[in-house]
C-alpha cells in the first residue's frame, strides 16, 4: 500500500546485515519512500546521518562495535534543538529492550520481521509528527522574528529613528559593564538643542520636528564606528554612547560635531545665540569602576551640560577628574 508523502521523505537504514539492509530498503521503496539511504554500523550510520539529514532513520539494536541505542544517542547529540524521528529494529522483543530504547532516544520500536503494511503504518504516523515539529519549527521561527522586530521598535523613538531613553539605558548599562572589563575609558554625551522652545513658537511645531530629524540625522551619521551610539534622551535632549573614547577623543569627537552642525545652517528663526540651530553639550568620560553607574555618568554628564548652557550655549563642557576644572571646547 504505497504512502503519498507530501515533500520528498528520505530514510536512514541501519543493520550490520547486508540482507536484511536490502530487503528492508525494497519495502520502503514498495510504500513509496523513493530516496533510501544504508548503514553497516553505528560509526557508518553517523557520518551518513551528519551529511544527509534523512526524515526518519529505521535503527537495528545489536550490531558489532557500538549498538543501536549508542547510535541513537549520538544521533540526538548531533543535532541539538532538533528532531528526527529513529524507529528501532530489533529481533529482541523483551518489554526491557523495547523501554531501554524509548530512553536512549527512540520513537518507536519495531520488532523484526517487520510487514510491509506495519511499516508503511509506522511510517505514515512518524510522518504526521515530523510535519507538526516543522510546523512548530516555522512558528517558533516566525515568533522569535516578530520578538526580535518587536524589541527593536520598543527602543526606537518613531520621530527620529534614534535609539530611545529605553533602549539608551540597556546600552549604556552594556558599555559600562564591557568598559569596566576591558579597563577602557566610555564617554557620554549629553547634548540639547538651545532655544528650542524659541525655534517651536516661532515656526511651528511641525518645523520643530523637522529640525529635531536633522540634527538626529547628523548625530547618525558622525556615530561613525558600530560601537558609538545616538540616542533621543528626551524631547529635544540626544545622548552619544562613545565607547573606547578617552578625553581628547571626546574632545575631536565635539569638535567635528560642532564643525557638522554649523556646515548644516539649520536657520534658527528667533535664537539669542545667532541665526542658526545650536548645540549645547556635556560630556564625562571616565574608566568605569564599581561605582559607576549610568545614573552617575548621566548625572555628571548633565551638570556639564547646565554649565554649557550656563556660560552661554553654543559650547561643550567637560568636568573631568578635578571637579573644579571646566573644560570649554571650541564653541
Ligand atoms: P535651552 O536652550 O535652555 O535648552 O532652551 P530650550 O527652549 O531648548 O529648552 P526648554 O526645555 O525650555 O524647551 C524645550 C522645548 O523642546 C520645549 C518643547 O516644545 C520642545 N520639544 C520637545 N520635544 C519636542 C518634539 O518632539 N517636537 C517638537 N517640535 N518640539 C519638542
Ligand atoms: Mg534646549
Ligand atoms: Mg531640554
Amino acid at each position: 500500500m504505497p504512502l503519498s508523502y507530501g515533500s520528498p521523505f528520505t530514510v536512514l537504514v541501519v543493520d550490520d546485515q547486508e540482507a536484511i539492509r536490502s530487503a528492508l530498503t525494497l519495502e520502503l521503496r514498495q510504500v513509496g519512500v523513493q530516496t533510501v539511504w544504508q548503514a553497516g554500523s553505528g560509526e557508518e550510520a553517523l557520518e551518513v546521518f551528519s551529511a544527509k539529514r534523512p526524515d526518519l532513520v529505521l535503527l537495528d539494536i545489536r550490531m558489532p562495535g557500538h549498538d543501536g541505542y549508542w547510535t541513537a544517542q549520538k544521533i540526538r547529540d548531533a543535532e541539538p534543538g532538533n528532531w528526527t524521528p529513529i524507529i528501532f529494529l530489533s529481533g529482541m522483543d523483551r518489554d526491557e529492550d523495547l523501554w531501554r530504547g524509548i530512553e536512549a532516544g527512540g520513537d518507536d520500536y519495531l520488532v523484526k520481521p517487520v510487514t510491509p503494511t506495519v511499516l508503511a503504518a509506522k511510517l505514515r504516523a512518524m510522518q504526521r509528527l515530523l510535519g507538526m515539529q516543522r510546523r512548530l519549527v516555522a512558528v517558533t521561527e516566525e515568533l522569535n522574528l516578530a520578538n526580535q522586530k518587536l524589541n527593536e521598535l520598543v527602543e526606537r523613538d518613531p520621530l527620529t529613528g534614534l535609539v530611545n531613553r529605553r533602549g539608551m539605558d540597556r546600552l549604556l548599562y552594556t558599555e559600562i559593564r564591557q568598559a569596566k572589563r576591558d579597563r577602557k575609558p566610555l564617554t557620554l554625551m549629553l547634548c540639547d538643542i538651545d532655544h528650542f522652545k524659541r525655534y517651536n513658537d516661532s515656526a511651528g511645531h511641525v518645523e520643530g520636528d523637522i529640525c529635531l530629524q536633522r540634527i538626529s540625522n547628523m548625530l547618525g551619521q558622525i556615530c561613525k564606528r558600530p560601537s558609538d551610539v545616538a540616542a533621543r534622551y528626551g524631547g529635544e535632549e540626544f545622548a552619544l554612547i562613545l565607547p573606547d573614547t578617552p578625553k581628547s577623543g571626546a574632545m575631536t569627537f565635539a569638535r567635528a560635531l560642532t564643525q557638522m552642525l554649523s556646515s548644516l545652517k539649520l536657520p534658527h528663526p528667533d535664537s539669542p545665540t545667532g541665526p542658526l540651530v545650536t548645540l549645547s553639550g556635556g560630556i564625562t568620560t571616565c574608566v568605569p569602576d564599581d561605582s559607576t553607574s549610568p545614573e552617575t555618568l548621566i548625572m555628571r554628564a548633565d551638570e556639564a551640560l547646565y554649565a554649557a548652557k550656563a556660560q552661554g550655549r553654543n559650547r561643550f563642557f567637560s568636568f573631568e577628574f578635578q571637579l573644579d576644572t571646566i573644560e570649554q571646547l571650541q564653541g
